[in-house]
């Protein structure tokens, strides 16, 4: 039997994608910058299907390049162009929830899960799944943990990695690893989860988790601030964090970056006049709704305003208001894309160092590129801020601005690394950041990366071209 025949008759040929236009969706990422040519695209509906696939491909020697919803920022999802002959492995028709105890505050969930199906499946039983970002929609459990995702509340719940109870997982040698624990406490050896929690398809093939639930949220107030720099949003930070609320997200904004969501999105309206050089947007949640979040909003910003840390501000008034609000900030990277040719950036920060970041990175890119235009958005509440340096108006052609600009990548992650911080927050290293690992991560770092991939992978088949450099 030829290779297709074999794993078509895993998955059956419905499940086995070959033609040039089923497969195309799966060929090209999201933001359109990385190509591939998969032989195929298999759609595995269990876990055991995935297993024998994996044996049939180590077999033919064949590589497998895992795909979620396809969201991810790095190229990952997305066979490498000059690769080895490979497939894609697509989890999406995994999606079922196998298990959710509010009482335990847990949930097993399949990698082809939405991440808002998981929100919703939280919510149904009174519970809050954490993690949230524009992606959402289309993203799955798969690919957020194996990106590592954060989003804007991992300043109060953590990044992905953080809710991981258990995994299961198909090993390159297409056996199981079933990890699938509900417990938080499991100190028996290594905790394996964590290798291939933000290993990028590297490793083997997520094909299930056992997450964290945390309590729903009963009580909410968002507001979207006016601040004169990033230093007062830093001070107005200091006081959301001292206020007695929990701060479940705290975004930064350039006011460029708010005209090009004005210019390009769907259905916005901003809630004050873009006339600040910066803006914030604070959430503050409760459980319970006994909690006077109202008046904890009210007094902190009064007290940011006198101190003249902030101009203005819109509270929420109603939920409407306030999902406005974070459709600006989530339908954001859609009007980037939307406005120009960027080089975009996935760095962080101490917190603390901002501020700094910021105006080194605005001074070396304009004395460098003084015709590109910054933008500066990001989760400032975990120091996670997304720099992209914009083509100037009218120009389109992508890859004419990446040859002249694409080092500002460069520039910006070696001024985040000088200030104690990474060059990859939340979006992973997939093809896009293998050079920067080259640069930045540490030698023994490298070395030890070297001798796991070996360990699991000794053949390189499982995503190759991805991480390591
Ligand atoms: C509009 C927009 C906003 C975004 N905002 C954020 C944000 O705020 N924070 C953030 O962290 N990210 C953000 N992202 C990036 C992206 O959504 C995340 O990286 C997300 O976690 C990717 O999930 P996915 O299912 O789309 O994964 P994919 O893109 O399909 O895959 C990502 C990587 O994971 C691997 N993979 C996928 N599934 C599996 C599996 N089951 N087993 C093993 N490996 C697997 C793939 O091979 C690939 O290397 C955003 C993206 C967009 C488009």
């Amino acid at each position: 039997m030829d290779f297709l025949a074999a794993v078509t008759d895993v998955v059956g040929p419905a499940n086995a994608l070959t033609s040039i236009d089923d497969v195309a969706p799966y060929a090209v990422d999201w933001r359109g910058s990385y190509r591939g040519t998969p032989l195929a695209v298999l759609r595995p509906g269990t876990t055991q299907e995935v297993s024998d696939l994996v044996k049939r491909c180590a077999d033919a020697q064949i590589a497998i390049v895992p795909a979620g919803g396809r969201t991810g920022l790095s190229g990952g999802a997305v066979p490498s162009a000059n690769g080895p002959p490979s497939v894609v492995l697509s989890l999406e028709r995994m999606n079922r929830v196998r298990a959710i105890d509010p009482r335990d505050f847990s949930i097993v969930a399949e990698a082809g899960c939405v991440v808002q199906s998981i929100q919703q499946a939280a919510a149904d039983v009174e519970r809050l799944f954490p993690i949230q970002w524009g992606a959402q929609g289309t993203a799955q459990i798969g690919g957020m943990l194996s990106t590592n995702a954060g989003g804007i509340r991992t300043l109060r719940y953590g990044n992905a990695r953080e809710l991981v109870l258990g995994l299961e997982v198909v090993l390159p040698d297409g056996r199981i690893l079933d990890d699938l624990r509900r417990v938080r406490k499991d100190n028996s050896g290594y905790a394996l989860r964590h290798l291939f929690i933000g290993g990028e398809g590297t490793l083997g093939v997520i094909t299930a988790a056992a997450m964290r639930l945390q309590p729903a949220l009963k009580r909410v107030e968002t507001a979207f601030v006016a601040v004169p720099t990033p230093d007062a949003a830093l001070s107005l930070f200091g006081r959301m964090m001292e206020s007695g609320a929990d701060v479940i997200a705290f975004e930064l904004c350039g006011r460029y970056c708010m005209e090009m969501a004005a210019r390009h999105g769907v259905g916005l309206r901003m809630p004050l006049p873009l006339d600040s050089p910066w803006f914030v947007m604070v959430e503050l949640a409760a459980a319970h709704a006994s909690i006077p979040l109202r008046e904890i909003m009210e007094d902190a910003l009064a007290a940011a305003m006198e101190a003249g840390d902030v101009s203005d501000a819109a509270i929420a008034d109603s939920e409407a208001q306030r999902r406005m609000i974070w459709k600006i900030r989530e339908d954001y990277p859609e009007c980037s894309r939307k406005d120009s040719a960027a080089v975009s950036t996935d760095t962080a920060v101490p917190v603390s160092a901002v501020p700094e970041f910021l105006r080194m990175v605005e001074r070396d890119l304009i004395a460098r590129w003084p015709e590109g235009r910054i933008s500066a958005i990001g989760h400032a509440g975990d120091g996670n801020i997304h720099v992209s340096l914009h083509a100037p108006h009218g120009m389109t052609d992508r890859p004419a601005w990446f040859a002249r600009a694409g080092e500002a990548e460069a520039m910006v992650n070696a001024i985040a690394v000088s200030l104690g911080g990474s060059f990859s927050a939340e979006h992973g290293i997939g093809q896009s950041k293998r050079h920067a690992m080259a640069t930045h991560k540490d030698a023994v770092a490298m070395d030890v990366m070297r001798m796991v991939k070996t360990a699991l992978d000794p053949d390189g088949r499982m995503n190759p071209g991805k991480i390591l450099p």
